[in-house]
């Protein structure tokens, strides 16, 4: 008996993904244009299949691997985040990223693992610290409502037993060059990456292992004995199958009804002129984590692989759950980023945008991922609420382990969790949720 999947949609990003943009231009990995055989298949190559095709190289020895990705790879979100590799309680959906005691202490445990692999994974494949640099992070407040979150996060992080530092306006002057922030709080155990470069060299690394095809998405899956997954190119039959796809995992038809598809958008600068930089002063690698989660995220870094200094600006967050952004959603996104940009760095006046994006999150409503066995022999490793540099690690490495040892210590405490909870109806959800959204925005005032 055979099961038929039709793919619904596939992934459309909207504008450039910077961070890829920025970098040499890759070589191609070929499209898959010839039938072939293979013991396992990975689809989509983000961090959660990056993690999956590395942690399954590593236990199913020479059996076969295949990776397919629909775009190039770092084209998609994975070419688009702000690169905060981060360990602690990160809830978008919280007022201050905690979450339930015993369920932060268990995800603290988890993410580490998972930057520990991502780790192994920067050393075994040369990466420079400009791709993968263990610094720590800063979450900062701008507003003394943003102070107050800041004051709520540190006694959360005590309550947790976690070390940080508290970093007074001055330092935040000094650190950054701008006014702008009142204080912030720095925690030691993040890793702030050049998110493209990270995946491009991962999947360099791991090319020697796995057969990678870009541009070649899966738009049918046959599922039988031996499943077969079929590209615009040509088919590959596999006894295993892997969908590391984020929110997409519904187009696949799985979790109907219990995935929200997010968009938050980012602008980048060009290069700052050395005038600028010099107006600007401060420290040239910096990156801050707004104090209320619907504030802006920052990013300067003056060493993004030899393309210049420059400034990055994240912030506004829509509903879609169409899973595709609108020219709308991006203009309006634009104008929040510039008042983001002036606010923050009044001696850049004049400093234009070069890169304006978007790209997609998957979130459930209690902020657990989509994950398992969904057919037999078909693994789902998705919905990374807003953290999948470290979540989608996470879920990659766990579904390689379900997949081939069926069960382990990591894995255990990893399935601690209940499934995505149900959606209330359209029109109710994506009205209330946008609403709900804009009035939070609204509340974060300066700190957007
Ligand atoms: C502006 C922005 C800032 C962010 N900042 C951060 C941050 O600082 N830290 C953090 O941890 N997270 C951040 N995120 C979120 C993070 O990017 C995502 O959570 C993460 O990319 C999810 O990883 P993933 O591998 O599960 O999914 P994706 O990165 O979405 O990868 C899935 C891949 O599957 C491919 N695919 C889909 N359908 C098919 C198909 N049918 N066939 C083949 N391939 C297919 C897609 O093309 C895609 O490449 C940010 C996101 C955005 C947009």
């Amino acid at each position: 008996m055979t099961k038929t999947i039709k793919v619904k949609r596939l992934p459309v990003d909207p504008g450039p993904a910077a961070w890829n943009s920025i970098l040499t231009p890759a070589s191609e990995y070929p499209r898959l244009n010839g039938d072939i055989n293979a013991d396992w298949v990975v689809v989509g190559g983000g961090f959660t299949g990056i993690a999956a095709a590395r942690r399954l190289s590593q236990l199913v020895g020479t059996e076969s691997i295949v990776l397919l990705e629909a775009k190039r790879l770092a084209d998609g979100p994975a070419g688009r985040n702000s690169g905060f590799m981060i360990d602690l309680p990160h809830d978008l959906s919280s007022e201050t990223y905690a979450g339930a005691h015993e369920n932060d202490l268990r995800q603290i445990k988890l993410n580490r693992e998972a930057i520990r692999f991502a780790g192994e994974m920067a050393t075994e494949y040369g990466m420079p610290k400009a791709v993968f640099n263990p610094c720590g992070k800063v979450t900062a407040a701008g507003s003394s409502r943003g102070e107050q979150h800041i004051a709520s996060y540190q006694k959360h992080l005590s309550s947790l037993g976690e070390s940080f530092r508290l970093m007074d306006h001055s330092e935040m002057k000094e650190w950054t060059g701008c006014d702008f922030y009142r204080n912030g709080l720095f925690t030691p155990g993040a890793v702030m990456i050049q998110p493209a470069a990270f995946i491009r060299k991962a999947a360099e690394g791991l090319s020697a292992k796995i057969s990678i095809y870009e541009n070649s998405p899966v738009t049918r899956m046959e599922l039988g004995a031996v499943h077969k997954l079929v590209t615009p190119g040509a088919i590959v039959r596999a006894k295993g199958v892997i969908l590391a796809v984020n929110g997409h995992i519904q187009s696949f038809g799985f979790f109907p009804k219990r995935l929200l598809h997010v968009f938050t958008y980012a602008s980048m600068t060009r290069a700052l002129t050395p005038g600028e930089t010099q107006r600007l002063g401060g420290a040239s690698n910096w990156g801050i984590l707004p104090a209320d989660p619907m504030g802006t995220t920052v990013r300067r870094s003056s060493d993004f692989m030899g393309s210049g200094d420059r400034i990055v600006i994240r912030n506004h967050a829509t509903l879609n759950q169409s899973i595709e952004a609108t020219a709308q959603n991006m203009k309006r996104a634009a104008r929040l980023q510039d008042r983001s940009f002036e606010n923050r760095f009044p001696m850049l006046k004049g400093v234009e945008m070069e890169y304006r994006w978007g790209g997609r999150l998957c979130l459930s409503l209690n902020s657990v991922p989509a994950f398992g066995e969904v057919e037999s022999r078909v693994w789902a490793a998705a919905c990374q609420n807003g953290l999948g540099t470290v979540k989608g690690t996470l879920s990659g490495m766990m579904a390689a382990e379900q997949a081939v040892l069926g069960s382990s210590t990591l894995l255990t405490q990893f399935l601690d969790h209940q499934q995505p909870g149900k959606l209330p109806p359209e029109p109710f959800l994506t009205v209330g949720a946008n609403m709900t959204m804009r009035w939070k925005e609204w509340q974060a005032g300066i700190e957007m």
